[in-house]
């Protein structure tokens, strides 16, 4: 890995509308909605299940794990973080057992399919098979049979890659992250994408 310096990225504001949303249980856990961050007219839109944590318990931003990985492999492909968008199936961090599918089944449609209709970005990349089965809305579908290729979900090009913290927990896995994302790159570049 070349050396790179991590930071946290601009959080995407919370449509004022939105804000109090309780549609589905997870309000009740306490964590705070996270919209998404980066650039809203990035090309590029990345999915995972559900924020990170932005701020310590004393209120101090950080950069979490997630985050590390995730920009390290954006900067070694050569893409910026201008081109880049990060959103999540659920907007709030689940810190206590929820119920799953119904919850971001809700979340979801609630959500996410508006936010596509707003952003719509050439390409969408799901990260780990919450992401990738919920976005896919197929439960039978994973990161292994679906990455290195390009398929066509709610109109737009998706492809997926690993979870970040699956290769914070198997580095091994890095090199088939790098792969991924240079799928990506390489087609941003190919079809000429501009924002
Ligand atoms: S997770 Fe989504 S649907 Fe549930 S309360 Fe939060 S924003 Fe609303």
């Amino acid at each position: 890995m070349t050396s790179f310096c991590p930071e946290i990225w601009p959080e995407d504001t919370t449509p004022a509308i939105e804000l109090d949303c309780q549609d589905c249980g997870l309000y009740q856990q306490g964590t705070r909605m996270i919209w998404g961050e980066g650039n809203p007219k990035a090309p590029i839109m990345v999915i995972l299940d559900n924020p990170g944590a932005r701020e310590d318990r004393e209120g101090n931003t950080m950069v979490c794990g997630t985050r590390q990985t995730l920009q390290q492999a954006v900067h070694e492909v050569g893409l910026s973080k201008d081109q880049i968008y990060v959103t999540y199936i659920l907007k709030r961090r689940p810190v206590r057992a929820y119920d799953k599918e119904q919850t971001r089944d809700i979340c979801m449609h609630r959500h996410l399919d508006e936010q596509l209709k707003l952003q719509k970005p050439a390409l969408i990349l799901c990260l780990g098979n919450v992401a990738v089965q919920s976005f896919f809305e197929n439960t039978e579908v994973d990161v292994k049979s679906l990455r290195g290729s390009w398929h066509e979900v709610k109109g737009y090009q998706t492809t997926v890659a690993y979870h970040p913290l699956a290769i914070r927990r198997r580095p091994n896995l890095y090199t088939l992250f790098l792969e991924d994302f240079t799928f990506v790159a390489d087609k941003l570049v190919n079809n000429k994408y501009t924002f």
